[in-house]
């Protein structure tokens, strides 16, 4: 009996989750490039809030962290800050080249890499920069992906 009751808990939780995670933006080194196609995504000619998800401002309410750029070296401390802050289970998404491989900004003296190389990412979303249909997609197969598999 308990183990139903706590799979039918899990699985109320997968579902909220899925279907509204709450995002928070962080910016590690980009050229802002990408950052504004992040806002077009959030705001209402791309309405990435009919999927549910919503910007959040706060790391301790977010679900999803989006990065983009670069991790330079003095932005490394305050995205891992960011990153211990969110509640578990949390997600990361690099988004643009940059944030994938260094990108552009790569062998710069300023520059520790790629965001997988201070973070463990989930979804990476390639481009310079991406358009929001692309992030729309990564974001949304990050979500399917967390849904238990059909029976
Ligand atoms: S991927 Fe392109 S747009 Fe995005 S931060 Fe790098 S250079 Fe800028």
């Amino acid at each position: 009996m308990q183990n139903i009751a706590t799979t039918v808990m899990n699985n109320l939780k997968t579902w909220a989750r899925v279907n509204s995670p709450w995002a928070i933006h962080f910016n590690s080194g980009s050229c802002n490039g990408c950052d504004i196609e992040i806002l077009a995504t959030l705001t209402p000619r791309y309405d990435v809030e009919r999927f549910g998800i919503k910007l959040q401002g706060s790391p301790r309410h977010a679900d999803v962290l989006i990065c983009t750029g670069p991790v330079t070296r003095q932005a490394r401390e305050r995205l891992l800050r960011v990153y211990e802050q969110m509640p578990e289970p949390k997600f990361v998404v690099a988004v643009g080249s940059c944030g994938l491989s260094g990108g552009v900004f790569q062998g710069s003296y300023n520059i520790i890499g790629s965001i997988d190389e201070v973070l463990p990412v989930n979804a990476y979303i390639p481009g310079c920069p991406p358009r929001p249909e692309a992030i729309i997609q990564g974001v949304v197969a990050l979500l399917e992906s967390l849904k238990p598999p059909k029976e």
